[in-house]
Protein backbone atom coordinates (compact mmCIF):
# COMPACT_ATOMS: atom_id res chain seq x y z
CA UNK A 1 0.00 0.00 0.00
CA UNK A 2 0.92 3.89 -0.82
CA UNK A 3 1.25 6.60 1.87
CA UNK A 4 -2.52 7.82 1.99
CA UNK A 5 -0.92 11.40 1.27
CA UNK A 6 0.92 9.95 -1.78
CA UNK A 7 -1.78 8.61 -3.26
CA UNK A 8 -4.16 11.52 -3.11
CA UNK A 9 -1.54 14.15 -3.91
CA UNK A 10 -0.48 12.11 -7.13
CA UNK A 11 -4.55 11.49 -7.73
CA UNK A 12 -4.37 15.47 -8.26
CA UNK A 13 -2.38 14.52 -11.69
CA UNK A 14 -4.00 11.10 -12.75
CA UNK A 15 -5.76 12.72 -15.81
CA UNK A 16 -2.75 13.80 -17.06
CA UNK A 17 -0.89 10.52 -16.50
CA UNK A 18 -1.77 8.87 -19.64
CA UNK A 19 -0.84 9.52 -23.28
CA UNK A 20 -4.62 9.54 -24.82
CA UNK A 21 -4.30 6.67 -28.15
CA UNK A 22 -4.60 9.69 -30.39
CA UNK A 23 -1.14 11.05 -29.58
CA UNK A 24 0.82 7.57 -29.46
CA UNK A 25 2.55 6.84 -33.06
CA UNK A 26 1.66 3.33 -33.80
CA UNK A 27 1.42 0.99 -36.45
CA UNK A 28 -1.48 -1.90 -37.82
CA UNK A 29 -0.71 -5.82 -37.56
CA UNK A 30 -1.20 -6.16 -40.81
CA UNK A 31 1.44 -2.99 -42.17
CA UNK A 32 3.97 -4.69 -43.97
CA UNK A 33 7.71 -4.65 -42.56
CA UNK A 34 9.09 -1.52 -45.01
CA UNK A 35 6.19 0.76 -43.91
CA UNK A 36 6.78 0.12 -39.74
CA UNK A 37 10.13 0.36 -40.51
CA UNK A 38 9.74 4.15 -42.02
CA UNK A 39 7.67 5.01 -39.48
CA UNK A 40 9.37 3.81 -36.74
CA UNK A 41 12.53 5.92 -38.07
CA UNK A 42 10.17 8.37 -38.29
CA UNK A 43 8.95 8.64 -34.90
CA UNK A 44 12.02 7.68 -32.92
CA UNK A 45 10.24 5.88 -30.03
CA UNK A 46 12.43 2.70 -29.26
CA UNK A 47 9.18 0.42 -29.24
CA UNK A 48 5.37 1.57 -30.08
CA UNK A 49 2.22 -0.38 -29.93
CA UNK A 50 0.54 -2.24 -32.51
CA UNK A 51 -3.32 -2.27 -33.08
CA UNK A 52 -5.19 -4.31 -35.44
CA UNK A 53 -8.69 -2.24 -37.69
CA UNK A 54 -10.85 -1.73 -34.91
CA UNK A 55 -8.44 -0.13 -32.42
CA UNK A 56 -7.87 -3.45 -30.12
CA UNK A 57 -4.62 -3.47 -28.73
CA UNK A 58 -2.52 -6.57 -30.58
CA UNK A 59 1.89 -5.80 -28.97
CA UNK A 60 4.82 -4.01 -29.49
CA UNK A 61 7.18 -3.44 -31.99
CA UNK A 62 10.73 -2.24 -32.23
CA UNK A 63 13.19 -1.36 -34.78
CA UNK A 64 15.36 -4.45 -33.92
CA UNK A 65 12.68 -6.83 -34.27
CA UNK A 66 12.60 -5.76 -37.59
CA UNK A 67 16.13 -5.34 -38.53
CA UNK A 68 16.71 -8.85 -37.73
CA UNK A 69 14.54 -10.15 -40.01
CA UNK A 70 17.07 -8.60 -42.42
CA UNK A 71 20.21 -9.82 -41.16
CA UNK A 72 21.32 -12.07 -44.07
CA UNK A 73 25.01 -14.19 -44.29
CA UNK A 74 25.97 -12.13 -47.29
CA UNK A 75 25.35 -8.58 -44.89
CA UNK A 76 21.74 -6.65 -44.82
CA UNK A 77 19.37 -8.12 -46.89
CA UNK A 78 16.00 -5.51 -47.37
CA UNK A 79 14.07 -7.62 -49.65
CA UNK A 80 12.17 -9.36 -47.32
CA UNK A 81 10.30 -6.10 -45.80
CA UNK A 82 7.64 -5.91 -48.10
CA UNK A 83 6.59 -9.93 -47.63
CA UNK A 84 6.45 -9.98 -43.63
CA UNK A 85 4.06 -7.72 -42.00
CA UNK A 86 3.99 -6.60 -38.42
CA UNK A 87 2.15 -9.55 -36.95
CA UNK A 88 4.99 -11.60 -37.89
CA UNK A 89 7.68 -10.02 -35.75
CA UNK A 90 5.98 -8.17 -33.10
CA UNK A 91 6.35 -8.94 -29.27
CA UNK A 92 3.16 -10.49 -28.21
CA UNK A 93 2.22 -11.41 -24.94
CA UNK A 94 2.34 -7.72 -23.27
CA UNK A 95 1.38 -7.04 -20.03
CA UNK A 96 -1.29 -4.38 -19.87
CA UNK A 97 -3.87 -2.44 -17.84
CA UNK A 98 -7.34 -2.19 -17.90
CA UNK A 99 -8.75 1.33 -17.06
CA UNK A 100 -9.53 2.85 -14.26
CA UNK A 101 -6.02 1.94 -13.41
CA UNK A 102 -4.80 2.12 -10.03
CA UNK A 103 -1.90 4.56 -9.60
CA UNK A 104 -0.13 1.73 -7.40
CA UNK A 105 -0.22 -0.74 -9.89
CA UNK A 106 1.66 1.64 -12.72
CA UNK A 107 4.15 2.34 -10.21
CA UNK A 108 5.23 -1.68 -9.61
CA UNK A 109 4.91 -1.73 -13.54
CA UNK A 110 6.93 1.12 -14.22
CA UNK A 111 10.18 0.21 -12.25
CA UNK A 112 10.94 -2.11 -14.78
CA UNK A 113 9.17 -1.08 -18.13
CA UNK A 114 9.43 2.23 -20.05
CA UNK A 115 5.85 2.55 -20.61
CA UNK A 116 2.49 0.94 -19.65
CA UNK A 117 0.05 -0.09 -22.50
CA UNK A 118 -3.85 0.84 -21.00
CA UNK A 119 -7.04 -0.55 -22.67
CA UNK A 120 -10.62 -0.79 -21.98
CA UNK A 121 -12.51 -3.97 -20.96
CA UNK A 122 -12.84 -5.05 -24.60
CA UNK A 123 -9.38 -4.19 -24.97
CA UNK A 124 -9.26 -1.66 -26.83
CA UNK A 125 -6.27 0.34 -27.04
CA UNK A 126 -6.44 3.98 -24.65
CA UNK A 127 -2.95 5.34 -24.33
CA UNK A 128 0.06 4.42 -22.83
CA UNK A 129 1.43 5.53 -19.10
CA UNK A 130 5.52 6.44 -19.56
CA UNK A 131 8.25 6.51 -16.80
CA UNK A 132 8.40 10.39 -18.19
CA UNK A 133 4.67 11.23 -17.35
CA UNK A 134 4.68 9.07 -13.84
CA UNK A 135 7.81 10.94 -12.74
CA UNK A 136 6.17 14.43 -13.21
CA UNK A 137 3.79 12.90 -11.06
CA UNK A 138 6.01 12.15 -8.45
CA UNK A 139 8.01 15.67 -9.20
CA UNK A 140 4.30 17.51 -8.56
CA UNK A 141 3.71 15.18 -5.31
CA UNK A 142 7.32 15.72 -4.00
CA UNK A 143 7.03 19.30 -4.43
CA UNK A 144 3.27 19.92 -2.88
CA UNK A 145 3.50 17.13 0.17
CA UNK A 146 5.06 19.75 2.68
CA UNK A 147 2.66 22.56 1.94
CA UNK A 148 -0.60 20.08 2.20
CA UNK A 149 0.65 17.71 4.64
CA UNK A 150 2.13 18.28 7.78
CA UNK A 151 5.17 15.48 8.21
CA UNK A 152 6.10 14.60 11.53
CA UNK A 153 8.81 10.98 12.29
CA UNK A 154 6.83 8.68 14.11
CA UNK A 155 9.55 7.75 16.17
CA UNK A 156 11.39 10.85 17.14
CA UNK A 157 15.30 10.17 16.55
CA UNK A 158 17.13 9.80 20.11
CA UNK A 159 20.17 12.28 20.30
P1 LIG B 1 9.52 8.41 -22.29
O1 LIG B 1 9.29 8.06 -20.84
O2 LIG B 1 8.80 9.66 -22.73
O3 LIG B 1 10.98 8.38 -22.66
O4 LIG B 1 8.82 7.24 -23.16
C1 LIG B 1 9.18 5.88 -22.96
C2 LIG B 1 8.78 5.07 -24.17
O5 LIG B 1 7.38 5.16 -24.38
C3 LIG B 1 9.39 5.53 -25.50
O6 LIG B 1 10.66 4.99 -25.73
C4 LIG B 1 8.41 4.93 -26.47
O7 LIG B 1 8.67 3.54 -26.67
C5 LIG B 1 7.09 5.11 -25.76
N1 LIG B 1 6.43 6.37 -26.13
C6 LIG B 1 6.45 7.54 -25.44
N2 LIG B 1 5.69 8.48 -26.06
C7 LIG B 1 5.19 7.89 -27.18
C8 LIG B 1 4.34 8.32 -28.24
N3 LIG B 1 3.83 9.57 -28.29
N4 LIG B 1 4.05 7.46 -29.23
C9 LIG B 1 4.53 6.17 -29.18
N5 LIG B 1 5.33 5.70 -28.21
C10 LIG B 1 5.66 6.54 -27.21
Amino acid sequence: MIAKAVEQLMEQRKDKLMIPAELVANVLENNNLEHAFLVLTKVRYAKIPVLDSKQHFKGLLSLSMITETMLGLNGIDPSKLSNLTVADVMEKDVFTIQAPFKLEDTLHILVDENFVVVVDENGIFMGIITRRELLKSVNHMAHEIGNEYEITPIVEKTK
